[in-house]
């Protein structure tokens, strides 16, 4: 493969952006390649090299780089209306509509621009309504690029900055526990209850090697909430209309929080994000209520549109049952080739979202529950060394991963996201086909 293009453009990259690029994980080594132009479930660089995508943009796109013609001809149409008013508009409502008819906690939305926006007007939105200023977050959960939930640590005290100029007195407020892990749920609440606004949770541990939730374990985040008068917030801008279909991965697992994050997939490829919840609570929110939010771009007729009409062929199509049989045949397909080549690793993932993770035990097969991805069946002899939490994840091999790995699957042309640690996806462009050449792609470099 040729990246002589890419080279020159990273080249120029590095003299106006900091590490090349605008937002860090992009800046894979030695350096990416540029995209020219995407083309269903592929990209093709700058120097014309094609690849299948797993990427897809890391969750937005839903239906892969090239959207149906009725969505493109009324994204095209409201450009030609204009872009933007900084007044209501119908295709605003409609979207609202759609999004508080099928998600089960969402009685009333505000949007967003993106998902930071929402998370850091859902954090205030608890904080407000409750009264209260200790945020609990779950240890490799990701929120965003936000002051409130970029701190560091799981141990349930509270915890130090996650980043330099995050002042440590922010940080003292947000207080982080491991992921599937009940017991040190209780005993924060237990210790700290009247003082916690909300716990904030991706259903899904999304954005640390996609865990599954295990048995139980968000049914203990809402009962211990409700107990102690604390919001239960699920942040699903990565599994909103991707996990669970349209009722969202709280539909999927059956627990309704009083607030839910949106972004990525609503957007249809769009910037925008939404916080949405019980009518009581959003309520607070100004100009009713007196918890601030505002946005010059909030409910951009643009994005309301693409994601609107995205959302509405993802309802009348195959979409959702297509993306679940395409998952279930690539982790299948993943597990076996694992059990031949490298028994230690485990596969993730759920739906339209999968992962390999390079765990160094466990070489049994896993049992029949977990054969389409990890799912901590109790009966499965692999069960106490897949991961159920980011110290799982940290203790893979995350450099061959990352180094060796990544880069071999580009060379054979397929597209990973950057690391480890992030999920990929599928999008409903990818075809049986795509997923054979996948399988053959990870037997040769795994
Ligand atoms: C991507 C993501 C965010 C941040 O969304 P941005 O649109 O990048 O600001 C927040 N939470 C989760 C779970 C995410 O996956």
């Amino acid at each position: 493969m040729n990246h002589d293009r890419s080279r020159d453009l990273y080249d120029r990259a590095l003299s106006v952006f900091p590490g090349g690029v605008n937002s860090p994980v992009r800046a894979v080594r030695p350096y990416p390649f540029f995209i020219n132009r995407g083309d269903g479930a592929y990209v093709v660089d700058v120097d014309g090299n094609r690849y299948l995508d797993y990427v897809m943009a890391y969750g937005p796109l839903l239906l892969g780089h090239t959207l149906p013609e009725r969505v493109t001809a009324r994204i095209q149409s409201q450009l030609s209306d204009g872009t933007i008013y900084g007044a209501p508009t119908e295709v605003e409502v409609e979207l609202g509509e759609f999004i508080v008819r099928h998600v089960p906690s969402i009685e009333r939305i505000r949007f967003t621009n993106s998902g930071t926006e929402a998370t850091n007007t859902a954090v205030r939105l608890a904080r407000g309504y409750t009264g209260r200023d200790q945020v609990v977050i779950v240890g490799g959960g990701y929120h965003g690029a936000q002051e409130s939930t970029l701190v560091d640590g799981d141990h349930g005290e509270p915890a130090g900055p996650g980043s330099a100029g995050v002042p440590a007195s922010f940080a003292e407020h947000t207080i982080s526990v491991p992921f599937n892990d009940p017991a040190a749920l209780r005993d924060v609440f237990e210790e700290r209850g009247e003082n916690i606004a909300c716990l904030m949770v991706e259903p899904l541990l999304g954005n640390y090697g996609c865990i599954d939730p295990i048995d139980g374990y968000l049914e203990t985040a809402r009962e211990l909430t409700a107990e102690h008068g604390a919001l239960l917030i699920f942040d699903e801008v990565m599994t909103g209309f991707r996990i669970g279909g349209l009722g969202c991965a709280q539909g999927a697992f059956d627990v309704t929080p009083d607030l839910t994050t949106l972004a990525k997939v609503i957007g249809g490829g769009f910037p925008v994000g939404a916080v949405g919840g019980r009518d009581e609570v959003m309520e607070t929110l100004t100009p009713v209520g007196d918890v601030f939010h505002a946005s010059t771009y909030a409910g951009h007729p643009v994005g309301m549109t693409a994601g609107l009409e995205m959302l509405r062929y993802a309802a009348e199509e195959n979409v959702y049952p297509h993306l679940a049989d395409l998952g279930d045949q690539l982790r299948a397909g993943l597990t076996d080739i694992v059990a031949d080549t490298a028994p230690g690793y485990t596969v993730v993932g759920r739906d339209s979202m999968f992962k390999v993770i390079f765990t160094r035990e466990g070489g049994d097969a896993p049992g029949d529950g977990c054969t389409t991805g990890c799912r901590h069946d109790g009966s499965c002899p692999r069960t106490s060394y897949c991961p159920q939490d980011a110290a799982g994840v940290d203790a893979a091999e995350t450099e061959r991963w990352e180094r060796l790995f990544w880069q071999g699957m580009k060379e054979e042309g397929v597209f990973l996201t950057a690391n480890q640690h992030e999920s990929q996806f599928l999008s409903y462009a990818h075809t049986t086909e795509d997923i054979e050449t996948t399988l053959e792609a990870y037997k040769t470099v795994l």
